[in-house]
């Protein structure tokens, strides 16, 4: 799968992307993530990318033409065009769910909007998809392209190492996940639970399924509504009731 990040700030987004599980993964050939500087298509002989809105205001606007020539000239060099989503705190929440739909996508172009945000005119030519990642507002959407640049790319295949399976993780299931332990096995007088040092892996599969049964229940019932529960788990969970 192939990503590209279209941005005014090409850096921020490649440190993150160089280093750790994301940066193996791209080393690795399990996954293309390419950073471009939306201000190379600008025709400003000052580089501006920016002005003031109409009707006045604070702030500055991105200007239409460095974002649609980029996103064009992506378009040819890919010689396809890639499902394009616009970052934006006006855009349907980011869920696990829509993370999965993407990974299947073989490209995808996630634009990030800066200052006030991008003319609007832009947005319905491009007629992209919009995602928020959570109710509230940043600086600019480099958060939120690598936000949803890094959930999308930890389900492709071999990004994860066998033991950093995301099937049992919080929200992949509609259930969160159950709490972990590693050494040392006392700490502040808290031991692990016992059950996890039998070896016994049916009764360790039992447990955790019922912790994350009983977070999701305390922490996020809404949840519950979603998830595939058996006779098993509806019997658990009307005890905890
Ligand atoms: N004026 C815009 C509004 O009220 O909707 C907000 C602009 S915000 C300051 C600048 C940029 O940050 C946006 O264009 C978007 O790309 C990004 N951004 C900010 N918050 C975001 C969020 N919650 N989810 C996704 N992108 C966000």
């Amino acid at each position: 799968m192939r990503i590209d990040i279209l941005t005014l700030f090409p850096e921020m987004c490649n440190a993150y992307i160089s280093e750790s599980i994301i940066g193996r993964a791209r080393k690795a050939g399990k996954v293309e993530i390419e950073c471009t500087d939306i201000r190379d298509y600008t025709k400003d002989k000052h580089r501006r990318v920016d002005d003031t809105p109409y009707g006045g205001g604070m702030g500055m606007i991105m200007q239409v033409e460095p974002v649609y020539d980029c996103f064009s000239a992506l378009c040819e060099k890919l010689g396809a065009k890639p499902h394009l989503i616009y970052l934006t705190p006006q855009g349907k929440t980011l869920t696990q769910k829509r993370v999965k739909e993407l990974s299947e996508l073989a490209n995808i172009a996630l634009l990030c909007g800066h200052y006030e945000g991008i003319d609007e005119r832009v947005i319905e030519e491009l007629q992209p998809e919009e995602i928020s990642v959570g109710d509230y507002v940043l600086t600019g959407g480099e958060l939120p392209a690598l936000i949803l640049a890094d959930a999308v790319s930890r389900m492709l295949p071999g990004v994860l190492s066998d033991d950093e399976c995301f099937e049992e993780e919080s929200h992949f299931n509609s259930l969160l996940e159950y709490p972990q332990y590693t050494r040392p096995y006392e700490w502040k007088g808290r031991t692990v639970p016992d059950v996890l040092l039998t070896g016994h892996h049916a009764n360790v599969d039992k447990w955790r399924r019922q912790q994350s049964l009983k977070r999701t229940l305390e922490r996020r019932p809404d949840m519950l509504e979603k998830a595939e529960l058996s006779k098993d788990d509806l019997s658990y969970l009307s005890e905890l009731k």
